[in-house]
């Protein structure tokens, strides 16, 4: 291997090394958080970042949050991440087979997956130098597109929301508005439109607004009004941060519960939310059949199989809700503790 290998002392990480290859201008660095509940599966982001200790910052987050995320699913997988640095217009297959050697110097205690920037394509040249790649979409028992494995998860934590809200899990009548008809918005409004949930929607694409209003009866709703519209639940399904100072006052829901990575915009809104009396569904437990669905894949990819697992997620916001109540703390500090004690539990295995 030509990878100029470096190891960063990094406290509460079992593994952080920055990789340099000069002849292919690779720069990249693999955290490994924890492989204390299996190998520490994340995906590959590229990103220009502005200098190391930016990348460096950003891979420890997001190699903390997929063990955190892991653990919760009890998916049988650690957690880790990677970032390449980079301008994702200057991609070469000679980068990929680079950091696939990288990756192999890990001997499989880090499973590379896609992230942003990163296509199956890419992780096609990756898989030339390692075979610790997964879920490349297209390839011959691959687990494929995540998005309805993770849109069925969300499902069940909305029941579990909606059971905690209401006192039943049934969503038929629950008012739910929902932001975002992406990949994974627009299959749980299908499905919450089947259970009998009211829907309200929005999203910056016309089109899939259009097809939600005529296709599952659910009302329009301009941009940022979502915020303010009178109902059960507030699913956000489009992007992160949207939980902060400025709209937690505007909501007028009971509950939040989406697919959304990192709705939180900091802790302060979690408490903020909690203080107003709104129920928050953990974003990290309800999104988690994504991650759920790859690792399927590692023993032998079936869809029933990941629909199976995935349905623990009610089971698991449940338990969330029921410690929030018991220890009066709220959700999302509950979801981060018994992710750290199965974590440690693991570790003195
Ligand atoms: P997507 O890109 O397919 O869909 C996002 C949708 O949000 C798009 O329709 C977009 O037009 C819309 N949108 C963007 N900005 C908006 C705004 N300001 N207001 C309203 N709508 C807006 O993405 P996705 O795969 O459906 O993922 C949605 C969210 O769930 C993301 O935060 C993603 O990180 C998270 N997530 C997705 C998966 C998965 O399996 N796809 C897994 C875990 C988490």
């Amino acid at each position: 291997m030509n990878i100029k290998r470096e190891e960063l002392a990094v406290s509460d990480y079992e593994s952080v090394v920055y990789g340099e290859d000069p002849k292919t201008g690779l720069k990249a660095i693999v955290a490994i958080h924890s492989t204390a509940l299996g190998p520490a599966c994340g995906g590959i982001r590229m990103l220009p970042y502005a200098s190391r200790e930016e990348a460096l910052k950003d891979v420890l987050r997001l190699a903390k949050g997929m063990s955190y995320k892991s653990s919760l699913a009890g998916n049988g997988f650690g957690g880790g991440k990677s970032v390449i640095i980079g301008d994702p217009a200057k991609k070469t297959p000679e980068l990929f087979h680079a950091f696939g050697e990288f990756v192999n110097s890990f001997d499989g205690r880090y499973l590379s997956a896609q992230d942003m920037n990163i296509t199956s394509e890419d992780l096609k040249k990756v898989k030339k130098t390692t075979r610790h790649v997964i879920g490349i979409e297209g390839e011959p028992g691959s687990s494929g597109d995540p998005s309805p494995v993770t849109a069925r998860g969300v499902l069940r934590a909305l029941e579990a929301t909606a059971e905690k809200i209401n006192g039943a899990k049934s969503l038929d009548g629950i008012r739910i508005a929902i932001q975002g008809l992406g990949s994974v918005g627009y299959r749980l409004a299908e499905m919450a439109h089947e259970a009998g949930a009211e829907l309200w929607v929005t999203d910056i694409n016309p089109a899939v607004v259009e097809k939600a209003v005529e296709m599952l009866a659910a009302e329009p709703v301009e941009g940022d009004e979502i915020f303010e519209v009178e109902c059960d639940i507030f699913s956000p399904n489009a992007k992160g941060a949207v939980l902060n100072a400025e709209t937690i006052g505007r909501l007028q829901c009971q509950a939040v519960c989406g697919a959304a990575n990192n709705q939180l915009a900091t802790d302060a809104d979690g408490f903020r939310l909690h203080e107003r009396g709104i129920l928050y569904a953990p974003d990290y437990a309800a999104n988690a059949g994504g991650i759920i669905n790859i690792f399927v894949e590692f023993g032998g990819y079936s869809q029933a199989k990941a629909f199976e697992h995935t349905d623990r997620i009610y089971h698991t916001m449940r338990e969330i809700f029921r410690r929030s109540d018991k220890e009066k703390i709220p959700p999302f500090v509950i979801a981060d503790r018994i992710a750290e004690e199965r974590i440690l539990a693991g570790r003195s295995k």
